[in-house]
């Protein structure tokens, strides 16, 4: 995705969705950004998952997030689109022409449109049907409006190392031989995807990781007394 994304010159790229889909698909990543959840309130978090309307967090994107372009017809939708483009200009009809394809699929049970039959694939597990899937519909359908786009910027999140590390966690140098006194651990030995888990690590497998490096050069420094 990162490969041709960039490959069109520009360093963002543009999702588009409907209320429904936000209400439904769209969290906070870090718990500290969901009031549901730090709220330690089974009833809070019932009410703001299942119920209907976006979380509150979310709601505030929509309403004053720098990248959030909310309209109720494509055509204003496309013209905020532009507005916010850094470069490149999105084309109304061949947007909609890309939706309209999409969306001639949605009713169709054996459609073979990869991202309609993920969707369906998805919401045959009863968890991600009721939390976290919206129900396929047309995009262009206004009762699922307003449409949204988000402007999704590409950063670097993560990385995959750099320094080696034999299985104390001591750094190695070019020539193979330990650092004496220098220890590595986390993201920069390569714990945080990368290394132990390849370069397509998995999400959520990166602090495992790096506490268990972290902890193989306090065993190793403690060891040396
Ligand atoms: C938004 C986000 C969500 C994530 N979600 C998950 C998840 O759900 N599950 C998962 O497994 N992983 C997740 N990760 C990845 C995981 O959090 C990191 O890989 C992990 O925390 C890295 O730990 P670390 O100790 O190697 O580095 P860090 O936690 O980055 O620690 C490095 C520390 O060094 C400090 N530092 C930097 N320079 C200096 C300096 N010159 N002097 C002194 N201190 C310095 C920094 O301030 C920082 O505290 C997420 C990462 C991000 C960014």
């Amino acid at each position: 995705t990162m490969k041709a994304i960039l490959d069109t010159g520009y360093d963002y790229s543009w999702f588009v969705l409907t209320k429904s889909i936000i209400e439904k698909e769209f969290a906070l990543s870090g718990s500290e950004q969901n009031p549901d959840i730090t709220e330690k309130s089974l009833r809070t978090a019932a009410r703001s998952r299942l119920a209907k309307g976006m979380p509150g967090p979310v709601e505030a994107f929509t309403k004053h997030g720098v990248d959030f372009v909310v309209r109720d017809n494509l055509a204003d939708l496309v013209a905020g689109m532009n507005e916010l483009g850094r470069g490149g200009h999105i084309d109304l009809q061949s947007l909609e022409r890309t939706i309209s394809a999409r969306d001639s699929q949605v009713d169709n049970a054996y459609s073979k449109d990869a991202q309609l039959m993920a969707v369906h694939n998805a919401r045959n597990y009863l968890g991600d049907k009721i939390v976290r899937v919206a129900k396929p519909h047309r995009l262009l359908d206004p009762a699922h409006g307003p449409l949204i786009a988000v402007r999704l910027n590409i950063l670097t999140r993560k990385t995959l190392g750099g320094l080696e590390t034999n299985l104390d966690s001591q750094v190695m140098r070019p020539d193979g031989s330990a650092f004496d006194g220098l220890y590595a651990a986390g993201e920069v030995a390569g714990f945080g995807g990368g290394g132990v888990h390849g370069y397509n690590a998995l999400e959520g497998t990166f602090l495992g990781g790096c506490i268990f490096s972290g902890r193989a050069a306090g065993r190793a420094v403690a060891r040396q007394g």
